[in-house]
């Protein structure tokens, strides 16, 4: 059990303070879990915040019904009723619970002297005198047997002769009681040693019972101030802070996909395992698809299910990811089993996104960059709809912020499950299966082309470059084969950015988007139509493409724009700078600029 007050009287809403992405109480409870040692983990609180937390983040809670003075009568009174034998106070904020000091608690209870314990606690040896004085650490003398004689805030024993090797040890706030023990704590009234120390386990040795102290030797850290907060996310930064292999990445992979004509009849029997109690699977739906009654009713709605139709008309943005997982909290107050989009890469991306800012405070801008996102990510389903982006298997999700437009690009990232159906793909315009199209033949082009290939990344790029070719440029290829084709070249082409990089058009064309809203298929199409001198077989190629099926393209959007504009284009696509070493090599700055960028956007 662990009591969590939210008012402190020494640090208000400790609890609810961020440690490393989530709440304090949330680490505790996640750590007393992850010990295993336990038939069941709770939260008791006073608080309507705290029980919603602990909820949302899939523990459990219990409301008090009463006010309590303490952290045992609060713990007292959940337990009264349940049938358990014994019973372990974890203090809320102590996040850092180890696994081992549990144990050690726990581990009394096996001795031969069981019986005549009460309950068990925990002390730690202290040597600095600061600590040792210090009236926050309350201090514990033991018997032989190390039952408590005494606790107190002031240094006991009193060192009067300073040549004794005498041991002080602090007292850690955490209990095992027997359940009587419990309750009848809760039942006798306040006493006044314990009134006048402010230490609640007095009580017991006031009323007779025997407290068995054992021994741990972790130093963790408890939440008492501001300060000890800054230390402990300092501590789990450097716990998370995992060697970083630059040379070769260790990236992950979709774990599940599945692939055919009309797969996504199995999505119910697919998610099936992943819904937890109450929880519900948010989808995430391409508005195009709003009065499209076949499609709609084949999506397995069930319970509290919710279904919400999104338009792609923008290019996704970090704000209405915000907005989204606002109204997902505000409506639910359990985490969703899972978010699922169905629809093209702006869904797909907004999915991932909102997957991820479900367990990561504060807002999407803070993550846009490399490997920024804490917490993984809730259980998340991409359905594509449309083919090209590979945003179904890549490890980001790319959205535009108030400052840049950039991935949320992490190992968090990717889908943990995605369901291939070509069929799904029938009905989208000429125009826009091209332009999406041609964004796979683009990234293989510049994966292909840049200095950060592999034999891995070529494995994946040179087929999906193939079949591009070969969706695009042979009039014989029936559309139900194109269609397929087309879905394992998106796939193929996203493994291949993987271990890659995009290059010169998506850096520009990220700026055009910035600054115009154009979207990112056809703005590549714009910007890949100009890139003669970069990419000169492959252009010649999109332009026989494009002249295979009769695409015309937007030609002077950039001839209207203010000087300022132009700047914060170039400025967004020279960003960008894994795309340019990419496309050019280390010495990328020496071979482009502003003036060649913004004489190449004037053209297009
Ligand atoms: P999209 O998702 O914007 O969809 C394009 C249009 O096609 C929309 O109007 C949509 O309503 C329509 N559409 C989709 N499926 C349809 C269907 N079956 N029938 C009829 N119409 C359909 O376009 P996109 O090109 O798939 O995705 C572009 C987005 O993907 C951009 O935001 C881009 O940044 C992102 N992207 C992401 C990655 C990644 O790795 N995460 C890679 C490339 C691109
Ligand atoms: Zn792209």
């Amino acid at each position: 059990m662990i009591p969590a007050r939210y008012g402190a009287s020494r640090f208000p809403g400790k609890l609810m303070q961020d440690l490393g992405g989530k709440p304090v109480i949330v680490r505790t409870y996640e750590a007393a879990k992850a010990t295993g040692l336990f038939d069941a983990v709770y939260v008791v609180t006073d608080s309507d915040v705290i029980f919603k937390e602990i909820e949302w983040h899939g523990g459990q809670a219990i409301m008090s019904q009463k006010e309590h003075d303490c952290g045992t009568d609060r713990i007292a009174e959940a337990v009264a009723e349940m049938d358990v034998d014994i019973v372990v106070n974890v203090q809320g904020d102590e996040p850092f619970t180890s696994k081992e000091g549990l144990a050690q608690v726990l581990s009394v209870f096996d001795a031969p002297d069981a019986d005549r314990i009460d309950l068990a606690s925990l002390m730690t040896e202290i040597q600095d005198w600061r600590e040792i004085s210090d009236p926050n650490a309350v201090k514990v003398v033991v018997d032989k047997e190390n039952y408590a004689l005494y606790f107190s805030r002031s240094p006991i024993p009193y060192p009067r002769d300073k040549n004794t090797a005498v041991q002080y040890f602090k007292h850690k706030g955490i209990y095992a009681f027997r359940k009587q023990a419990l309750l009848d704590f809760y039942n006798l009234p306040m006493t006044i040693l314990e009134a006048t120390e402010k230490i609640e386990c007095i009580r017991f040795l006031e009323y007779g019972k025997r407290i068995k102290m054992a021994i741990s030797n972790t130093q963790g850290i408890e939440i008492d101030t501001p300060e000890d907060l800054v230390r402990a996310n300092k501590v789990l930064k450097e716990e998370k802070r995992l060697p970083i292999n630059n040379k070769y990445r260790n990236f992950p992979m979709v774990p599940k996909v599945v692939y055919g004509k009309g797969c996504f009849e199995q999505l119910a029997s697919i998610i099936g395992p992943q819904r937890k109690e109450k929880a519900p699977f948010i989808y995430l739906v391409d508005d195009v698809f709003q009065n499209n009654q076949e499609l709609l009713k084949r999506i397995p709605l069930r319970f509290n299910d919710k279904l919400l139709f999104i338009s792609s008309f923008e290019e996704p943005k970090t704000e209405q990811v915000d907005v989204l997982v606002k109204s997902i909290k505000t409506e639910f107050s359990y985490r969703p089993s899972g978010i699922i989009g169905l629809g093209g890469g702006s869904i797909l991306d907004l999915a991932k996104a909102v997957a991820i800012m479900l367990t990561n405070k504060g807002q999407a801008s803070e993550y846009q960059g490399w490997d920024l996102v804490k917490n993984k990510a809730v259980y998340h389903v991409g359905i594509p709809t449309i083919s090209g982006t590979g945003a179904e298997v890549s490890r980001t999700t790319v959205l535009t912020g108030p400052e840049k437009k950039l991935g949320i690009n992490s190992d968090f990232t990717p889908f943990d499950q995605v369901v291939l159906d070509p069929e799904l793909t029938t009905g989208v315009p000429k125009d826009q299966w091209f332009y999406t199209g041609m964004d796979c033949f683009i990234h293989c082009v510049e994966s292909l082309n840049g200095t950060f290939l592999n034999e891995f990344s070529k494995s994946y790029g040179e087929k999906a470059y193939d079949l591009c070719k070969e969706i695009f440029l042979n009039p014989e290829l029936d559309d139900d084969t194109a269609r397929e084709k087309l879905m394992m070249a998106s796939w193929h082409g996203g493994m291949s950015i993987a271990y890659s990089q995009v290059g010169v058009a998506h850096a520009m064309s990220y700026g055009l988007s910035y600054v115009l809203g154009v979207k990112h298929g056809i703005g590549n199409c714009i910007v890949f139509d100009h890139l003669i001198d970069y990419y000169p077989f492959d252009v010649a190629l999109f332009k026989e493409m494009k002249q295979a099926h009769g695409i015309e393209l937007p030609q002077g959007i950039c001839k209207d724009l203010t000087e300022s504009q132009m700047d914060t284009m170039v400025k967004i696509a020279l960003s960008l700078v894994p795309l340019w070493e990419n496309a050019l090599g280390s010495d990328w700055e020496l071979k482009i600029n502003a003036d060649k960028l913004k004489a190449l956007y004037a053209k297009m």
